[in-house]
Formats: C-alpha cells, sequence, structure tokens
C-alpha cells in the first residue's frame, strides 16, 4: 500500500456495509510486503513450467490491478482518478515490462524459481531508479517494489501473514481480505476492518457478520485514504469509515455504539425462550458455522444444532490436504460440543472464491471457476478425498447426532454415486473395527442451483434431506458473481425467480415429507422470516449473530398470516415492491 496518505484532514469514505456495528480505533494497514522468498533453484525440465507460471502470475496480477482500477472509478473522487491513472501505469509495468522479461531470463538462465527471479529483478530495478537525482524518478522505486510484490504474491499463493502484527484493538485496513484471511483473524486483536475489494454477499463478509466483526468492504478511496495508527470511525451498517473524526464525531459515534451494543444485550434476554410462532409453531434455528471459533457464539445465541457445517475450515491456510484422522478429531470435537444437538457436516465446496493452497493443481484455472471443478463435482473426481471426509464425518457421528450434506448438486446420479461412496466408506469402517452407527447418519443435498430447484422432485429420489443454499441460488439465478464489487448491487434475492425457486423446493419437500431448511444469508435476514414461515418452512440456518434477531421476528407472528402475506408477495413482479411489503409486514407484526 501507498503511503501518500491522510492528512489528519477529517475525510468519511464509503462502501458496502458488509457487517454492522460501530468501531472506534486506530488503523492497521495491512502491508503484505514481507514475502519469504525460497531460494532452491530448479531443475532443467521446470523451466519450461516456471516460466508458465510466472506467465500465470503476470495475468493473475493484472487482472488484480483491473479490478482495483474499475472499483476506484465507481467511487467519485479525485483520489479515485488518481489511483486509477497509477493503477493504469501499474498494469504498464507487466505488459511490456522490463520485470517479466528480466524474470524469465533468470529462470532460464540461471534456474532461479519464479519467485526468486522476481525478487532479484525488482531489487536490480529500484536500485537503478532509487539512484537517480531526479525525485520523480526515484520514488518510481516504491512502484516497482509495489508491483514485483504484488507478482510474488501472487505466485505464492495466500502465505503471509501480515495480519498477526496488528495492534490489540486496531482496524485493519487491505485491500482485500481472503475468506482464508478471515480463517486467521483474530477478533480479540482486530475490532472491524475495511477493504477496497469485495461484496457484501462474499464469504468474507458472510465470516465478518458470524463473528460480529463489523466490515465495510468495496470502500475503493480507502487505499489511499489512510495512513496506519489514523483514528477512525466504522460504520459497518452504514458502510461508512470516518478517517481523523471531529470530537462532534467521536461524541455521536460512542453513543451509536453504546445504542448498538444495548440492542445486542436487550436481544440476549430471547436466548432461552421457545422458538415458535404466536401461534404456537415450532421453528428450528440452527447456525452456519465456518469456524469452529463460531461454536460458542451457536451456543451463546441459543441455536437448537449446526445446520451447515462448511468444512471448508479444515483445508484453508494448509498446504497439505488434511487425512481422514485429522479431519475426524476436528469433527468430533464438534459434535461433542454440541452436546446431542444436530450438526449437519456439509463436505468440500472448495472452488469459485473458496480456495485451499493444496487443492490450486486440482482446480486448474478454468475460464469460469464459479461453473467449474468445484463442489460434488470435484469430490467424485477426487474420490479419495471424499472418501477420507465421509470416513471422519462417519466416525464423528459416534459421538452425536449428525447429517451429511453434499453441496453444488445438479443431478440425481451425482447423489446416488456420494450414496454409494458412503456406503463403501461405512463396510470399510466397520470391517476395520470403527463403531460407526447402525443406521447411517441422513444424506442430503444442498439446493442452491436453478436446476437442482426446478428438478427437485428428481432428486427426491436419492436425499434424505434438502438445504436450500439461497446465496449461490441467487447468483446462478441472476447470473451475478456474488462476490464481485461491480455487480454487487444487483445480487437480488428477492427477484420473484428466485422467490419462486424457493417455494417449488419448500412445497416439494413438504408435499413427500423430506426436510428442507434454507441455510443461506437470508435465513438470517428477519425481514424475510414471515415469507419462509408462509412458504411452509419450520428450520432456518443462519450465522449466529443473526439467530436472536431472527428469533425476535418470528415470536411476533402468525402462521396463517405469514401464508397469507407469502400468497400476495408471490403476486408481485418487482422485487422493489416485494421488499416495501415486506418491510410493511414487518412494522403490522
Ligand atoms: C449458499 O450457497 O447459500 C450456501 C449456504 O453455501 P455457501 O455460501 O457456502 O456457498
Ligand atoms: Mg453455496
Amino acid at each position: 500500500m501507498s503511503d501518500e496518505n491522510s492528512s489528519g484532514v477529517r475525510r468519511v469514505i464509503t462502501g458496502l456495509g458488509a457487517s454492522g456495528g460501530v468501531v472506534i480505533g486506530r488503523a492497521f494497514v495491512l502491508d503484505r510486503q514481507i514475502i519469504q522468498v525460497n531460494r532452491k533453484p530448479i531443475s532443467d525440465d521446470a523451466v519450461k513450467a516456471e516460466c508458465k507460471r510466472l506467465h500465470e502470475g503476470v495475468a493473475e496480477s493484472i487482472d488484480q490491478l483491473k479490478r482495483l482500477k474499475s472499483q476506484s472509478s465507481s467511487a467519485e473522487s479525485a483520489a479515485s482518478e488518481e489511483l486509477g491513472f497509477l493503477m493504469d501505469a501499474y498494469i504498464h509495468m507487466l505488459t511490456q515490462s522490463r520485470l517479466v522479461r528480466g524474470a524469465e531470463e533468470l529462470i532460464v538462465s540461471k534456474k532461479l524459481n519464479a519467485v526468486h527471479a522476481v525478487s532479484d529483478v525488482i531489487d536490480t530495478i529500484a536500485d537503478q531508479f532509487s539512484g537517480m537525482e531526479d525525485s520523480y524518478l526515484a520514488a518510481r522505486a516504491t512502484d516497482i517494489r509495489e508491483v514485483g510484490l504484488r507478482l510474488m504474491r501472487c505466485l505464492i499463493g495466500e502465505t503471509d501473514r501480515a495480519m498477526d502484527k496488528a495492534p490489540k484493538g486496531s482496524i485493519l485496513i487491505a485491500e482485500d481480505v481472503s475468506p482464508a484471511d478471515m480463517a486467521r483473524f483474530n477478533p480479540g486483536q482486530l475490532t472491524a476492518f475495511v477493504t477496497a475489494l469485495g461484496g457484501a454477499e462474499g464469504h468474507t463478509a458472510i465470516m465478518a457478520r458470524s463473528l460480529g466483526i463489523p466490515a465495510v468492504l468495496g470502500a475503493a478511496d480507502i487505499i489511499r485514504g489512510v495512513r496506519g495508527g489514523d483514528q477512525i470511525i466504522v460504520d459497518g451498517g452504514r458502510g461508512e469509515v470516518i478517517i481523523s473524526p471531529t470530537g462532534a464525531d467521536i461524541k455521536h459515534y460512542t453513543q451509536r455504539r453504546a445504542d448498538w451494543l444495548a440492542a445486542r444485550d436487550k436481544l440476549a434476554s430471547l436466548r432461552d425462550v421457545p422458538s415458535a410462532t404466536r401461534d404456537g409453531i415450532d421453528i428450528d434455528l440452527h447456525a452456519n458455522i465456518e469456524l469452529p471459533i463460531e461454536l460458542a457464539a451457536a451456543l451463546e445465541n441459543g441455536a437448537s444444532g449446526i445446520g451447515l457445517l462448511r468444512s471448508e475450515f479444515m483445508f484453508m491456510n494448509k498446504d497439505y490436504l488434511p487425512d481422514e484422522d485429522e479431519q475426524y478429531e476436528e469433527l468430533a470435537d464438534i459434535v461433542k460440543r454440541m452436546d446431542g444437538k444436530p450438526v449437519t457436516v456439509r463436505t468440500l465446496d472448495i472452488g469459485g472464491e473458496k480456495l485451499a493452497v493444496a487443492l490450486q493443481g486440482e482446480l486448474g484455472s478454468g475460464p469460469n471457476p464459479a461453473l467449474g471443478l468445484r463442489g460434488v463435482r470435484l469430490s467424485l473426481r477426487k474420490t479419495e478425498l471424499f472418501e477420507a471426509q465421509f470416513a471422519a464425518i462417519l466416525r464423528a457421528s459416534l459421538h452425536g447426532p449428525v447429517r451429511v450434506l453434499i453441496p453444488m448438486v445438479v443431478a440425481v446420479h451425482e447423489m446416488t454415486r456420494a450414496r454409494q461412496i458412503y456406503e463403501t466408506v461405512a463396510k470399510r469402517l466397520r470391517r476395520e473395527g470403527y463403531p460407526i452407527p447402525e443406521t447411517l447418519p441422513p444424506l442430503g443435498a444442498m439446493i442452491e442451483i436453478p436446476a437442482a430447484a426446478l428438478a427437485v422432485d428428481t432428486l427426491a429420489r436419492d436425499c434424505d434431506f434438502f438445504a436450500i443454499g439461497t446465496n449461490d441460488l441467487t447468483q446462478y439465478t441472476l447470473a451475478i458473481d456474488r462476490t464481485d464489487d461491480q455487480v454487487a448491487g444487483m445480487f437480488d434475492p428477492l427477484h420473484p425467480a428466485v422467490l419462486r425457486l424457493i417455494r417449488n423446493v419448500i412445497k416439494v419437500a413438504c408435499e413427500r415429507d423430506i426436510p428442507v431448511s434454507v441455510c443461506g444469508e437470508m435465513a438470517g435476514d428477519p425481514r424475510y422470516v414471515p415469507l419462509f414461515i408462509g412458504f411452509g418452512l419450520r428450520n432456518l440456518s443462519m450465522s449466529p449473530v443473526n439467530l436472536l434477531p431472527v428469533k425476535q421476528r418470528l415470536r411476533r407472528l402468525d402462521s396463517r398470516n405469514s401464508e397469507q402475506q407469502a400468497a400476495r408477495v408471490m403476486e408481485q413482479w418487482d422485487s422493489a415492491r416485494i421488499a416495501m411489503m415486506l418491510d410493511d409486514f414487518n412494522d403490522l407484526a
């Protein structure tokens, strides 16, 4: 990040309000400049592959810079124009450059690995620039380093640990925070974060909400707008960041923070009251868990089970694949801590935005990762991975009730094949003397692709339960990438097409007596509760922080009224109108 930053003058920067809450603190600007360069030479045979890796890293860096440029152009400010010019200059340095040519030469002639080669070339070029008399040209040394470091980061993957250096209580400012970064996020150390990139529906945002960390994403101007140590205020609900606040700001936001904390405490009193509608219909409120650290919050907020345990956490920030025993230990711990409450473990859903370093080779770089080898497709391709997961889950199921959930299913033959593997693994475990339950835990499918939602009756042939993933269902129905800040504003789960798909799945499931839940982000939005209850849904799974607001909402509503309200919503064709109607229902309740 650049050091031409704030000057103590009050500024307000806006972005997407990704996770609510107000925090006042000091900025910690994420400096990913420290890269451990592995200096091991490569063999003659590896030269071609290493050059290819270099060019892939260059392409990825250019792509990142273009995204930053485009994001900054949507913010109307002088700083964003300047940022756009800078990004162009950086892209130029990577397209016709001494940097790339020089690195390639070193790979070929000296057999350096790509990262080592880039590091040496940056040092040479930057030294030449910094020795120049002209102060403008001398400053270009910083730019070369910046571009080179970005390239090295792309070559290495997400392995740096710069975040760990933040002083306790600081607010993280970064160009981007990945889901893997979130897995290392320590809420005791970092109290909020602001990024230039990212959408409010991506996994970084989901994790922030579930950890209860206020966050503003997609705030392009933040890149050059703040300096480490600056005092800042983050209002995660409104998507606002105030840099160098005045005394009046501090007073105002201290009060807002107190209100936010008081509202949280008030909700806490609902923890042990039944989760039922006014007319006595019991509703199961389960928690979605991305990281084991969230388990405490799920229990504190009264979750009656885990409706979605995203098993990706076991694969993130590791450069190896965890084996059956390692996965078993992690899962068994969670099942035990839930103390008899059901745990729905989803098998690996790596791919798309969710990456695991150890699987990068498998995933390849298909033209469109969201439509590529991910979820069950990857598991069925790499069956040894699937088998290890099933075995770990089956062994963990001895410690409490478990369900097994398969992501990204589109056709019944995927479930049939998954079930065959599941049963074969169970037989193997029994043969080896592992005590697994007599009746195997239920095997169900995520319904998150429009094809699955439309043909859910065909999936019913081989599914013990369904979990509707509204995040991907919305993304794939509307063709809106949930993580792309440029189209984030168009991500619209209230689009009639999305609602019709959800209603269809619930209807078919109820007719056939197949348990069904909603576990996408929609489930955690109290405004949508009447709609789901009106559709006949009785199980919602959400980030732990949303459990109590949703419970508060559902305790005020009547299921028959909700049915009528849902029917009226389904007659609408405009999602803005639907949103207004839902607000009205909530006001009337
Ligand atoms: C979903 O797609 O709605 C879902 C719950 O899964 P994920 O967000 O992990 O893709
Ligand atoms: Mg999904």
